[in-house]
Protein backbone atom coordinates (compact mmCIF):
# COMPACT_ATOMS: atom_id res chain seq x y z
CA UNK A 1 0.00 0.00 0.00
CA UNK A 2 0.90 3.47 -0.50
CA UNK A 3 -0.07 6.08 1.73
CA UNK A 4 0.19 9.83 1.45
CA UNK A 5 0.85 11.33 5.00
CA UNK A 6 -0.34 14.82 6.03
CA UNK A 7 1.41 17.32 8.23
CA UNK A 8 -2.10 16.74 10.80
CA UNK A 9 -1.40 12.87 10.67
CA UNK A 10 -4.21 12.37 8.84
CA UNK A 11 -3.17 9.91 5.28
CA UNK A 12 -4.68 8.87 2.15
CA UNK A 13 -4.26 5.20 0.27
CA UNK A 14 -2.39 6.55 -2.79
CA UNK A 15 -2.40 2.87 -4.46
CA UNK A 16 -2.08 -1.03 -3.35
CA UNK A 17 1.09 -1.95 -4.37
CA UNK A 18 2.04 -5.91 -4.46
CA UNK A 19 5.56 -6.93 -5.08
CA UNK A 20 4.39 -10.62 -5.71
CA UNK A 21 4.55 -10.41 -9.04
CA UNK A 22 8.08 -8.41 -9.33
CA UNK A 23 10.22 -9.76 -6.95
CA UNK A 24 13.98 -8.65 -7.08
CA UNK A 25 16.89 -10.84 -8.41
CA UNK A 26 19.90 -10.37 -5.96
CA UNK A 27 22.75 -12.69 -7.11
CA UNK A 28 25.17 -12.62 -4.53
CA UNK A 29 28.74 -13.68 -4.90
CA UNK A 30 31.90 -14.44 -2.61
CA UNK A 31 35.44 -14.72 -3.27
CA UNK A 32 37.24 -17.95 -2.47
CA UNK A 33 38.90 -15.98 0.75
CA UNK A 34 35.91 -15.19 2.18
CA UNK A 35 37.31 -11.61 2.09
CA UNK A 36 34.79 -10.15 -0.79
CA UNK A 37 31.54 -10.22 -1.71
CA UNK A 38 28.86 -8.66 -4.91
CA UNK A 39 25.50 -8.29 -4.57
CA UNK A 40 24.19 -7.77 -7.81
CA UNK A 41 20.36 -6.52 -8.04
CA UNK A 42 19.85 -8.00 -11.87
CA UNK A 43 16.57 -6.51 -11.54
CA UNK A 44 18.09 -2.97 -11.26
CA UNK A 45 20.90 -3.67 -13.65
CA UNK A 46 19.88 -1.97 -17.07
CA UNK A 47 23.34 -2.99 -18.74
CA UNK A 48 25.08 0.08 -19.23
CA UNK A 49 28.32 -1.86 -18.54
CA UNK A 50 29.89 0.81 -16.51
CA UNK A 51 30.93 -1.14 -13.51
CA UNK A 52 32.14 -3.91 -16.26
CA UNK A 53 34.75 -1.05 -18.30
CA UNK A 54 35.61 0.56 -14.95
CA UNK A 55 36.48 -2.63 -12.85
CA UNK A 56 40.23 -2.53 -12.56
CA UNK A 57 40.90 -6.75 -12.40
CA UNK A 58 37.78 -7.05 -14.94
CA UNK A 59 35.39 -9.30 -12.15
CA UNK A 60 32.57 -8.25 -14.24
CA UNK A 61 31.20 -9.22 -18.10
CA UNK A 62 28.20 -8.35 -19.31
CA UNK A 63 26.49 -10.97 -21.16
CA UNK A 64 23.01 -10.63 -23.48
CA UNK A 65 19.97 -9.91 -22.45
CA UNK A 66 17.34 -8.56 -24.84
CA UNK A 67 14.79 -7.94 -21.96
CA UNK A 68 17.23 -5.01 -20.76
CA UNK A 69 17.27 -1.19 -21.95
CA UNK A 70 20.75 -1.40 -23.46
CA UNK A 71 20.78 -5.80 -24.73
CA UNK A 72 22.91 -6.89 -21.62
CA UNK A 73 23.37 -7.58 -17.92
CA UNK A 74 26.45 -7.68 -15.87
CA UNK A 75 27.37 -11.14 -14.40
CA UNK A 76 30.29 -12.51 -12.15
CA UNK A 77 33.18 -13.81 -13.69
CA UNK A 78 36.19 -13.81 -12.06
CA UNK A 79 35.09 -13.32 -8.56
CA UNK A 80 38.71 -14.68 -6.79
CA UNK A 81 40.10 -11.14 -8.91
CA UNK A 82 38.07 -8.92 -6.92
CA UNK A 83 39.75 -6.32 -4.27
CA UNK A 84 36.93 -4.68 -3.16
CA UNK A 85 37.74 -1.45 -4.23
CA UNK A 86 34.35 -0.02 -4.61
CA UNK A 87 34.75 1.35 -7.77
CA UNK A 88 31.78 -1.02 -9.44
CA UNK A 89 29.29 0.04 -6.53
CA UNK A 90 30.43 3.66 -6.64
CA UNK A 91 30.06 4.13 -10.14
CA UNK A 92 26.30 2.06 -11.15
CA UNK A 93 23.96 5.06 -11.52
CA UNK A 94 21.31 2.87 -10.95
CA UNK A 95 22.64 1.38 -7.06
CA UNK A 96 22.73 -2.23 -9.09
CA UNK A 97 25.98 -3.63 -7.43
CA UNK A 98 26.97 -3.60 -4.13
CA UNK A 99 30.57 -4.61 -3.01
CA UNK A 100 32.12 -5.69 0.54
CA UNK A 101 35.06 -5.65 1.82
CA UNK A 102 36.93 -5.84 5.19
CA UNK A 103 39.18 -2.90 4.38
CA UNK A 104 37.17 -1.00 2.30
CA UNK A 105 38.34 2.78 2.94
CA UNK A 106 42.13 0.99 3.11
CA UNK A 107 41.51 -0.20 -0.56
CA UNK A 108 40.01 2.93 -2.15
CA UNK A 109 43.01 4.78 -0.80
CA UNK A 110 45.16 2.15 -2.97
CA UNK A 111 43.20 2.27 -5.93
CA UNK A 112 43.40 6.26 -5.86
CA UNK A 113 47.10 6.32 -5.77
CA UNK A 114 47.24 3.97 -8.68
CA UNK A 115 45.14 5.44 -10.99
CA UNK A 116 46.66 9.09 -9.81
S1 LIG B 1 26.83 -0.06 -13.80
FE1 LIG B 1 24.97 -0.82 -12.78
S2 LIG B 1 23.36 -0.74 -14.33
FE2 LIG B 1 25.32 -0.55 -15.40
S3 LIG B 1 25.84 -2.69 -15.99
FE3 LIG B 1 26.81 -2.30 -14.01
S4 LIG B 1 25.31 -3.03 -12.43
FE4 LIG B 1 24.24 -2.80 -14.41
S1 LIG C 1 34.90 -4.02 -6.03
FE1 LIG C 1 36.48 -3.28 -7.51
S2 LIG C 1 37.58 -5.12 -8.13
FE2 LIG C 1 35.67 -5.80 -7.19
S3 LIG C 1 34.21 -6.02 -8.91
FE3 LIG C 1 33.96 -3.94 -8.09
S4 LIG C 1 35.30 -2.66 -9.34
FE4 LIG C 1 35.96 -4.79 -9.64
Amino acid sequence: MLWLFFADGTRVLLKQVSFKDSPMNIVKTVSANGLYTLVINETWCKGCRICADLCPTHVLEMIEAPDRWEGAIVKVVNMDACNGCGICEAECPDFAITSYAPARGKAKAAAGKESA
